[in-house]
């Protein structure tokens, strides 16, 4: 009998590709668009922060087992062109996916960029069209909270690796006194779930923008403590990945048309807005953002013509201006391609959509349960809580993979009581240390506790299992019993 577990990734990622495969041709008559998983208001109370939990499952239900996932997040101001931005992503990630087309899955490097003048992406649709992230229309009030694409892409990058692409779009108010709080819990949000995060800003990246980022200054101070209290198990790494301003309506071009000096003025900007201030709170800002994001960096959009804000522009790319078109090209680029884009990564772990669904759960019920920006040790707690019960939920799909295999309701073989305890023995070890692998941080109470549930719950499924293969015993019914001599006697 062959005990030996597959490794961690593989035992979720049993028939992954026939998923991804069946999951696109399942959708192809369903259209695409956006799911809300973050509302605002309700019948009672207008600022309201409400979750739908169920919008979210929708969309990692579609993700293939054992997949990593990236998150590119817009957030912004409202009416900033985010959700424009966010359909011309859906457009290149869709000319990627067709220009492979006898692949699933869009391949990172595009082939339109061999050097060969070809027709752009963009000049091969007339219209941008509304199908996508709704991009015009008063923007109500209530459309206020966090939207997320309802079909994830699938990518492949040059080494082969797969991953899905969710993409959100993050619509805060950021401009009114009395919804500070649920704007900044917005944006918290938003930065939590991303690993790519792109805040959209008006014209130049203003202190109040560079504030909203360090409200995550104290998490990655707790994050990356090296040594703390008997309680807590923290790890040594700026808990954020990607954070890029993208500055919309650009007027600080010196060199227009040459795109390469443009992005060096772009990122020589940045290097401006963040080098050190004299007035000692402006520094500490600076200080606390470079603690908490991977990479910073900034890129612009020139205006895209007069024709965009008009009310009765429909998209037409006739109608957009070509340097914001040959930018928009170049950001397309840079933000799907395969240095930037990278799998969402909690503490130092590459997370799956399994696992990235629990953490989106549980950092949403902090928001929706609190009436402020949640305190960094909260947000340490909900991060460490999630991560536990993935944990659980690993070490025991570990277990239940392989004894399913040796003994579950499908085997045949009857096994000998003593070498199925000792299966169960070697297995429980594996899982747990699987569970110890993966319940890296947060309380040492919580962890040893959710330890013992795993411990708890094996013995249990084991208890089942023990039970099925006594049911396989050809000898069950025809035991003779050794009749104690004092009972014979009598
Ligand atoms: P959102 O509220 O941030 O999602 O903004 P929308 O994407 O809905 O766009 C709001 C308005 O701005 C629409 O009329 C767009 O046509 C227009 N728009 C889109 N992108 C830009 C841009 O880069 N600059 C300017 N000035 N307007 C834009």
């Amino acid at each position: 009998r062959d005990i030996s577990s597959k490794d961690e990734d593989d035992i979720t990622s049993d028939n992954n590709v026939d998923t991804a495969l069946s999951s696109s041709v399942a959708d192809n008559n369903v259209m695409p668009e956006p799911f809300q998983i973050v509302s605002i208001g309700s019948a009672d109370d207008k600022f309201a922060f409400t979750f739908h939990e169920d919008k979210l499952n929708l969309i990692m239900q579609k993700i293939p087992p054992g997949w990593k996932v990236a998150v590119v997040s817009v957030v912004g101001a409202f009416r900033t062109g985010k959700s424009f931005l966010l359909s011309w992503f859906l457009t290149y990630l869709h000319h990627l996916t067709t220009s492979n087309n006898e692949k699933e899955e869009a391949e990172l490097v595009d082939e339109d960029n061999d050097g060969v003048t070809k027709q752009k992406w963009f000049e091969t649709i007339d219209s941008i069209g509304n199908k996508g992230f709704h991009w015009r229309g008063g923007k109500e009030r209530n459309t206020t909270g966090i939207w997320m694409w309802s079909q994830p892409h699938f990518v492949r990058n040059d080494k082969g690796e797969t991953m899905a692409v969710l993409l959100v779009d993050s619509q805060g108010m950021f401009d009114n006194e009395t919804t500070m709080a649920l704007t900044t819990s917005i944006f918290g949000l938003s930065t939590l779930l991303s690993s790519y995060q792109i805040y959209n800003v008006d014209k130049r990246i203003q202190e109040d923008n560079l504030q909203q980022l360090a409200l995550f200054s104290e998490y990655a101070r707790l994050a990356v403590q090296a040594d703390s209290t008997e309680q807590e198990v923290v790890l040594d790494e700026k808990p954020f990945q990607t954070m890029e301003f993208l500055v919309r309506d650009w007027q600080h071009f010196e060199e227009e048309e040459d795109y390469d000096q443009m992005e060096k003025e772009m990122a020589d900007y940045l290097d401006q807005v963040i080098s050190e201030r004299e007035a000692k709170d402006l520094q500490e800002t600076r200080e606390q953002i470079m603690a908490c994001f991977q990479t910073i960096s900034c890129f612009g959009l020139s205006h895209p013509g007069l024709d965009v804000p008009k009310k009765n522009f429909q998209g037409e790319v006739a109608k957009i201006d070509d340097i914001f078109l040959n930018l928009l090209d170049r950001y397309c680029r840079r933000v799907f391609s395969v240095e930037n884009l990278k799998p969402k990564i909690i503490h130092g772990r590459e997370v799956t959509a399994v696992e990235l669904g629990a953490y989106i759960k549980a950092y949403a019920e902090m928001f929706a349960n609190g009436a402020s920006f949640p305190e960094a040790s909260t947000m340490l707690e909900a991060t460490s809580a999630a991560n536990n019960t993935n944990a659980v939920n690993m070490a025991i799909a570990q277990y239940k993979d392989t004894m399913s295999r040796i003994a579950g309701p499908k085997c045949n073989n009857y096994i000998r009581p003593k070498e199925l305890q000792d299966d169960h023995r070697q297995l429980m070890t594996k899982s747990l240390a699987v569970f110890d692998s993966v319940a890296t941080f947060g309380s040492k109470r919580a962890i040893e506790g959710c330890r013992q549930t795993v411990i708890d719950q094996l013995n249990d499924e084991f208890e089942v299992y023990a039970s099925l293969n006594a049911g396989r015993n050809p000898l069950a019914g025809f035991e003779t019993y050794a009749i104690p001599l004092s009972v014979a006697a009598a």
